[in-house]
């Protein structure tokens, strides 16, 4: 496997509150990874720090070769590492205008080119490029999310919990828009998530526990693994 992302030695937290301890984390070239964890077990603060949106305490980031750890959150996105929080979205902002934000460092005609093409690939975007963002179903704001992440064509998509507030049919088409997305080109998927529907397209699985990594796999490894099995899915092992 060819590596994309290698976070190693993570630790991080909030003031006095240490949140991450030595978390290690790969992601291959066109791979996907899901992390998966309960809530609190400090996911968004992983995804955060790798982004460069809250400052590491120690541990090393590299990405494509290059090490981030000192890069601001711009120059991050301009490697090629792509972000999609919670929100997603800026609701003020109308469809046309959230997914030009998301294609901001490209020129011009690029930014055109990403348009049409995320207007293809998104046809219910394309009829409601003059609404408000805010205006979307969830699942619409969702696709939207995506697109406008999409915009700066990355190498690596890092998602905050794609599945938040969508209903099961939404999160569905979430991840078949994933799958289609990831096998028409190169893109990586790092995805912190706590519902288990997302291992469907795991290449491979960390489960984060208590600021932890407790187990790294592929997901028929982490079936078979009765530990983990209890602590996250409460299920007895055989
Ligand atoms: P969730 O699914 O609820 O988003 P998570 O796995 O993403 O959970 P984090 O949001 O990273 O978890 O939170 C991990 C820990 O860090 C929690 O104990 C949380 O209370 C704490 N925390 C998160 N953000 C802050 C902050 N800005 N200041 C202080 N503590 C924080």
């Amino acid at each position: 496997m060819d590596t994309l992302l290698e976070a190693t030695a993570i630790n991080t937290g909030y003031g006095q509150l240490q949140v991450l301890w030595d978390n290690e984390i790969i992601v291959g070239k066109s791979e996907r990874v899901v992390l998966l964890g309960a809530n609190g077990a400090g996911k968004t603060t992983l995804l955060k720090a790798i982004m460069g949106l809250i400052p590491l305490w120690s541990g090393s980031i590299v990405f494509d070769g290059d090490h981030l750890e000192k890069k601001r959150t711009d120059e991050r996105f301009q490697s090629g590492v792509s972000y999609m929080s919670e929100m997603g979205v800026i609701a003020g902002l109308t469809v046309e205008e959230n997914l030009l934000i998301g294609g901001y460092y490209l020129n011009k005609q690029a930014q055109k080119q990403q348009l049409e093409k995320m207007y293809e690939q998104f046809p219910d975007l394309k009829q409601k490029r003059k609404n408000a963002g805010g205006s979307l179903s969830g699942g619409q704001r969702k696709m939207l999310g995506v697109a406008k992440a999409l915009m700066s064509q990355p190498k690596l998509l890092v998602m905050d919990e794609p599945s938040a507030g969508l209903s099961p049919l939404f999160v569905k088409e979430v991840i078949d828009f994933l799958i289609k997305s990831t096998e028409e080109s190169n893109l990586s998927l790092l995805i912190a998530e706590q519902n288990v529907k997302f291992l469907e397209i795991a290449d491979r699985v960390y489960v984060l526990d208590g600021g932890r990594i407790t187990f790294s796999g592929t997901v028929l490894e982490l079936v078979a693994n009765d530990a983990v099995k209890r602590a996250y899915f409460g299920l007895e092992g055989s």
